[in-house]
């Protein structure tokens, strides 16, 4: 029997920056993983997928950089080699999470964690522990959901085996037009793959706005090796050694799509199943989520709840955010997870991101909206980076000039939201951010022109 201070289920980047700051704060704590230190976002999520990506766009180069009369050869891509690179990028942050972890004190127990009351839990692994806790901290994450008509198979893959392919498929059809299936959808889409996307919405990237949806379909659709079916449902897949046959509906029309691997990105569940919840008395939504409060409390107040495994965006960051506060909570500050901007990404060709309510949603809720963009086109700095494709926009309260909102599609979005997160947490008004002078040429002037225009003093736009 172990007796800890804080114990956290889970070491992604809710779990592991939960003890970080719990241990800095003083208290002794443990924390338990399954799997790999760093989690979904280290292991099979975020920086898999971004290695992947930034790999994709070196083979994508050519075309444009044919545009500025520089000609590369054939390009060809080694995807072993291109594993061991990605693996390698896993691996230096895996290693590093343990070391800050280890520099700090914190106890890592390898195995898993279920209730056996509200104050202990018993860890199976090599051997059985049981630990005891003052205050407890579920980080479990989130899973990709498996839809009992196409189970994941040899041939059938979740976005984890996609990362992990150890050659370039020749084939491709992508379940699900959200995020993750446009990002991995991309990565092979550039490696020359043929792309099938099947969408069940009328769009990809149906959380997004119109005009940012449209710019990153336009990109793929551009594409030859790519086609993506909107209104698509998708009913059976047969699997075989060689190939997936998928049987869809377009449209109300029937269809058969041949590839030779499925990617089914259709959303992701929360890791509660094997919590035994119910031994603690703990709360779950319909859906298996664990609901919170504004300082991250379940319905027991020393046991908190972060990231995935809560409703809400499924972000790294935000799971990060909530681990900082629910320790924080835990030390008896007073704190507020409702407080702050998450802004979302998606690494898509071109980029996308955004901070803040949609102008549908502010609409929805009551407030008047004004609406002010700069084009990338107008921008200098875009045409010689040859990523004139793009825009910032302004969501502004007319009332008093502040920033409800942005958004950022086009190269450097990525990079560019943060400004804008930080001008909207502040509460700076469009005034504020035109009187910040911008370096040029630099993308981030679309961002002050766009102020510019929003105070009705716009210099490269009309
Ligand atoms: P997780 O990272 O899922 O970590 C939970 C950990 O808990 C896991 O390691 C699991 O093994 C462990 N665990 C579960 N149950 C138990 C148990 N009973 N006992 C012990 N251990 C347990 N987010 C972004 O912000 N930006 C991105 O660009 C981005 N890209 C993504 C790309 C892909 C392909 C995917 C799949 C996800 C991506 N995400 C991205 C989402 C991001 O990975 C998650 O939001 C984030 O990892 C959630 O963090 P978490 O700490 O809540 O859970």
């Amino acid at each position: 029997m172990i007796t800890t201070d804080v114990l956290i289920i889970g070491a992604g980047p809710g779990g592991y920056v939960a003890a970080l700051r719990a241990a800095q704060l003083g208290k002794k704590v443990t924390i338990v993983e399954k799997g790999g230190l760093g989690g979904t976002c280290l292991n099979e999520g975020c920086i898999p997928s971004k290695a992947l990506i930034e790999a994709s766009h070196y083979a994508a180069l050519p075309p444009k950089a044919a545009q500025a009369g520089v000609h590369y050869g054939n390009v060809s891509v080694n995807f072993g080699n291109l594993q061991d690179w990605k693996n390698s990028i896993v691996h230096q942050l895996t290693s590093g999470v343990e070391g800050l972890l280890i520099s700090r004190n914190v106890s890592i127990i390898k195995g898993e964690a279920s209730f056996l009351d509200p104050y202990t839990v018993s860890i199976t692994g090599e051997k059985e522990t049981i630990v005891s806790f003052s205050n407890c901290i579920i980080a479990s994450g989130s899973t990709p959901v498996n839809v009992p008509s196409f189970p994941y198979g040899e041939r059938v893959l979740s976005s984890s085996e996609a990362l992990n392919l150890s050659e370039k498929p020749s084939s491709l059809a992508v379940i699900g037009g959200g995020y993750i299936g446009i990002e991995l959808g991309t990565v092979f889409a550039n490696f020359k793959t043929e792309v099938t996307i099947l969408e069940g919405m009328n769009s990809i990237l149906s959380g997004f706005s119109e005009d940012m949806a449209s710019i990153v379909s336009h990109g793929l659709n551009s594409k030859e090796n790519v086609s993506i079916h909107t209104n698509a449902k998708v009913h059976h897949i047969e699997s075989n050694v060689e190939e997936v046959v998928i049987d869809v509906e377009v449209d109300g029309k029937p269809k058969k799509v041949q590839a030779e691997y499925a990617l089914v990105t259709v959303g992701r569940k929360p890791n509660t199943d094997q919590l035994q919840l119910e031994k603690a008395g703990i709360d779950t939504t319909e859906r298996g989520y664990i609901p919170i409060d504004t300082e991250c409390r379940t319905n027991h107040s020393h046991i908190f709840a972060i990231g995935d495994v809560t409703p809400g965006q499924a972000l790294a960051h935000r799971a990060s955010l909530q681990g900082k506060l629910a320790a924080e909570a835990i030390n008896g500050d007073t704190v507020d997870a409702t407080d702050y901007v998450i802004p979302a990404v998606v690494f898509s060709d071109p980029p996308l991101a955004v901070a803040g309510p949609s102008e549908a949603e502010l609409k929805q809720a009551g407030w008047e909206v004004e609406v002010h963009k700069f084009p990338f086109n107008h921008n200098g700095r875009a045409l010689t980076l040859g990523a004139e494709e793009g825009f910032v926009k302004l969501m502004i309260d007319p009332q008093d000039q502040t920033i409800f909102s942005a958004e950022v599609a086009g190269q450097g979005a990525p990079e560019l939201i943060n400004e804008l997160a930080l001008s909207i947490q502040a509460g700076l008004t469009a005034e504020d951010v035109s009187l910040v002078v911008h370096a040029h040429p630099t993308l981030g002037e679309s961002i002050m022109e766009a102020a510019d225009k929003a105070i009705g003093f716009p210099v490269h736009s009309l």
